[in-house]
C-alpha cells in the first residue's frame, strides 16, 4: 500500500526559497510521486510579523518552476486560526495549559536552570501561580502566552512514545527535557509546534521530510499526538545543504537562492542537480 504515501513541503513565506529547501522539497515530492502517492504543499505563515504575501507567491513560482507539482490546494495556516484555537481550547479545558504572563527579561533573571535543547528551559513560575492570581491578571488586560504544562502532560498519555525516522531509526521521545513549551505566544494565536502537528494530521501526511534541525522538536510533536489522538507518521529528518565553507544555508545568502540562479540563467535540472538531487 506504498501508493497511500502522503508527503509535503511546508515552508515559511519570510524570504526566497534557497538550494536548501529546494533539496528538502524535492526529496519530499520524488518520494511521493515514485510510489504513486500524494504531495502537499503547506504555507506555514501564522507569524504575521515576518511573513510576507510577496514571499507566498514567489514559493509557489519557484517550486513550479523547478519542475514540482502538488495536490489539491495549498494549505494557508493563517487562514486556519479558529482551528488551532479550538484544539487550544480542548487542552485548556483539560488543565494541559496555564497562561503565562512573564516577559523575556523575567524568565531570564529566574533562571539558574540547565538549557534544553531549544534553550533555557522555562522555570514555571505562572505555572505555580493560584487561580485568583491568573484570574486578576488577565482580567487587568497583562498579555500572556500559554504553556503546555508538561507534567500534567506526560501523565496523561500512554508510554512508551516514539517515533520512526530514516536516518536514525526507532527513536524513544523525550519530551520532558523541552519543559513547559510554548503552545501559543503573547504576539500569535498559535505556536509552530501545535499548528504543525494539527496540519499533519489533519492532512493524513504519512511521512514528514524535513531538515534535522527540526528532530529534536520531534519529541514534542510526538508528545501532542498522543494527547489529541493523532496519528504519529514516520519521519526522515535529512542533513542541512552547506556552503563551500561548511555553513548551512539561510535566506539571508542571496546568491543561493533560486530566483537568482534563474535570473543568472541556470536551467530547472541544473538547479536540481546543484541542490543535491539530480535527474
Ligand atoms: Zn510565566
Amino acid at each position: 500500500m506504498t501508493g497511500g504515501l502522503v508527503t509535503r513541503f511546508a515552508p515559511s513565506p519570510t524570504g526566497h526559497l534557497h538550494l536548501g529547501h529546494a533539496f528538502s522539497a524535492l526529496s519530499a515530492w520524488r518520494r511521493a510521486r515514485a510510489v504513486g502517492g500524494r504531495f502537499l504543499l503547506r504555507l506555514e505563515d501564522i507569524d504575521a510579523s515576518r511573513c510576507r504575501p510577496e514571499f507566498a507567491s514567489a514559493i509557489l513560482e519557484d517550486l513550479a518552476w523547478l519542475g514540482l507539482d502538488w495536490d489539491g490546494d495549498v494549505r494557508v495556516q493563517s487562514a486556519h486560526m479558529v482551528e488551532y484555537r479550538a484544539v487550544l481550547d480542548g487542552l485548556r479545558g483539560r488543565g494541559l495549559l496555564y497562561p503565562c504572563f512573564c516577559t523575556r527579561a523575567d524568565i531570564r533573571r529566574e533562571l539558574a536552570a540547565p538549557h534544553g535543547p531549544e534553550g533555557p528551559v522555562y522555570p514555571g513560575t505562572c505555572r505555580r501561580l493560584l487561580q485568583c492570581e491568573r484570574d486578576a491578571r488577565i482580567a487587568a488586560g497583562t498579555i500572556y502566552a500559554l504553556r503546555l504544562d508538561m507534567g500534567a502532560a506526560l501523565a496523561a498519555v500512554a508510554w512508551p512514545l516514539r517515533f520512526h525516522d530514516a536516518g536514525a531509526g526507532t527513536v524513544h521521545a523525550d519530551p520532558a527535557v523541552f519543559g513547559d513549551v510554548v503552545l501559543a505566544r503573547k504576539d500569535m494565536p498559535a505556536s509552530y509546534h501545535l499548528c504543525v502537528t494539527h496540519d499533519d494530521a489533519l492532512q493524513g501526511v504519512t511521512l514528514i521530510v524535513r531538515g534535522v534541525d527540526l528532530l529534536a522538536a520531534t519529541h514534542v510533536h510526538v508528545l501532542l499526538q498522543a494527547l489529541l489522538g493523532w496519528m504519529t507518521p514516520a519521519y526522515a529528518h535529512h542533513a542541512l545543504l552547506t556552503d563551500d565553507a561548511g555553513r548551512r544555508l539561510a535566506k539571508r545568502d542571496r546568491a543561493a537562492t533560486l530566483r537568482d540562479l534563474r535570473a543568472a540563467g541556470r536551467s530547472p535540472a541544473e538547479v536540481r542537480a546543484m541542490a543535491g538531487c539530480p535527474d
